[in-house]
């Protein structure tokens, strides 16, 4: 018998409509000790989807007009049954009508925890739970579309898919392995190599798409380099300026990095506004610049600009050094100025640029669609199967990892048991993507970030 939650699953906030979620065993009996149908329906008699006006009682006093909606195990939200009030969105009524559900004997909900029961009653596996999380945090209209779709079970579904034709070898292998004499129905090895290749192929395509997908969702690193007055800060004013909305400051004077999260089309950049990258003898200066190169080796994404007023520089060639090799994008600012740079020097060093006036706005789609080509975004369809957690990817690579190892086994001509251990070792990695074989600590990893009431 599992205990009774319950929490306030909408926003801690005034609104509209507020809900207070219930659900366990006891939830249906619980809420009818604190809500009072006014049409006179027991909700204990009631049937599941159904709904009822009602008051909400506290100590014999009314506290508010709500509806009560009842949902009736296994067809709810966490496969348990389920009340839902649906009281005014005032946030003292709300915490009152839930301090009166506790006394009437339910428990605060953990963070994630009616997602939680979902998962462990069957109702979702973890990257659906995952993509319910998706949806929550989505900034941006592919990435909400993404999101929906794991939770729909498009990655669930591909990966069981994986699954199934490595389990087939699994099975085939263990039967020679174990009864070597008995006359069990071949998979030639040529069969065995087709699945397992294709196995391994179909998660390198998932795990190439990776990179792109976080682009979306979780958002990119990004250093904005350059040297002194080419126009750095400005350039942070202008892509925040169209998203003040999601723009957190985290830090900063001048000379330190400044990070704000801005949203450029469907990619989410973690911008790092940096002191420009030049020799100083300034002490507090130099911690600055110092700061500035580790940001950039740690970004996804840079974007070096330079002043097209002016010609290129030994400063300039430094900041190109740095770009060299990395996704780096050349962005030749002020160009509402004369054009002084020559932009052959860029050649070899950056991958794209672009021109723009930083200050009058003008070259922003042309920065959008540099940065969602570079990024692969542009060929991202948000309707295929997409990892889209760290802990998805952990786990897609080792699978790949552990595929390959068996195909090697294969081809080397080692025994048919390496190859199995080696299979097994792929389902195993495999089965804890989906949260089949996840153990709780992989669990509680999925949960940890959820909000209380989801
Ligand atoms: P930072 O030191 O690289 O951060 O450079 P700032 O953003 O502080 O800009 C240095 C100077 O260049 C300021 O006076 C800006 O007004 C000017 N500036 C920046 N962008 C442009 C631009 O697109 N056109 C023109 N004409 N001036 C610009």
């Amino acid at each position: 018998m599992s205990s009774t939650i319950a929490a306030i699953s909408t926003p801690q906030a005034a609104g509209g409509i507020g809900v207070i979620r219930i659900s366990g065993d006891d939830a249906i009996a619980i809420a009818s000790r604190v809500f009072r149908s006014k049409a006179g329906h027991r909700l204990e008699d009631m049937p599941g989807y159904r709904a009822t006006l009602g008051v909400v009682e506290a100590n014999g006093e009314a506290v508010d007009e709500a509806v009560c909606l009842i949902f009736r195990a296994p067809r709810s939200y966490t496969g348990e049954d389920v009340a839902e009030l649906s009281c005014h969105g005032g946030l003292f009524v709300l915490q009152r009508v839930l301090r009166a559900v506790f006394e009437a004997g339910a428990e605060p909900a953990g963070p994630g925890e009616f997602t939680r029961r979902a998962f462990l009653n069957g109702k979702m596996d973890l990257t659906e739970a995952e993509g319910v999380m998706g949806i929550i945090s989505a900034q941006g209209e592919q990435a909400a579309k993404a999101a929906l779709n794991t939770l729909d079970g498009a990655l669930s579904r591909k990966i069981s898919g994986i699954c199934r034709s490595v389990v087939e070898v699994c099975a085939a292998l263990s039967a020679w392995v174990d009864y070597p004499d008995e006359d069990i129905e071949e998979m030639s090895e040529d069969e065995i190599e087709e699945k397992l290749t294709g196995a391994k192929a179909e998660l390198e395509k998932l795990l190439s798409r990776f990179d792109a997908g976080q682009a979306i969702t979780e958002g990119v690193n990004t250093a904005i380099v350059g040297k002194p007055n080419v126009g750095k800060s400005t350039l942070m004013n202008m892509l925040t300026g169209y998203n003040r909305s999601i723009v957190t400051k985290v830090a900063g004077t001048t000379r330190d990095v400044v990070e704000e999260t801005v949203r450029l089309g469907d990619v989410v950049l973690r911008l790092a506004d940096t002191a420009g990258i030049h020799d100083t003898k300034d002490e507090v200066e130099s911690i600055g610049v110092n700061m500035a190169k580790e940001k950039l080796e740690r970004s996804s994404l840079i974007l070096a600009v330079f002043d097209s007023s002016r010609e290129i520089d030994e400063e300039d060639e430094k900041i190109l050094g740095y770009c060299k090799g990395k996704n780096c994008i050349a962005i030749i600012n002020k160009s509402d100025l004369e054009e002084k740079l020559d932009e052959s020097r860029l050649g070899g060093f950056v991958e794209a640029s672009v021109k723009i006036s930083a200050e009058n706005g003008s070259g922003y789609d042309e920065l959008k669609e540099a940065v969602e080509k570079m990024l692969g975004t542009d060929k991202l369809d948000p309707s295929a199967a997409m990892l889209t957690t760290e802990r998805q990817r952990r786990a897609a690579v080792k699978a790949a990892e552990c595929l390959d190892e068996a195909l090697s086994a294969l081809k080397c001509g080692m025994t048919l048991d390496a190859v199995n251990v080696s299979a097994d070792c792929a389902v195993q990695a495999l089965l804890e993507l989906t949260g089949e074989k996840a153990s709780d600590a992989v669990v509680d990893e999925v949960f940890r970030n959820f909000c209380v009431g989801k």
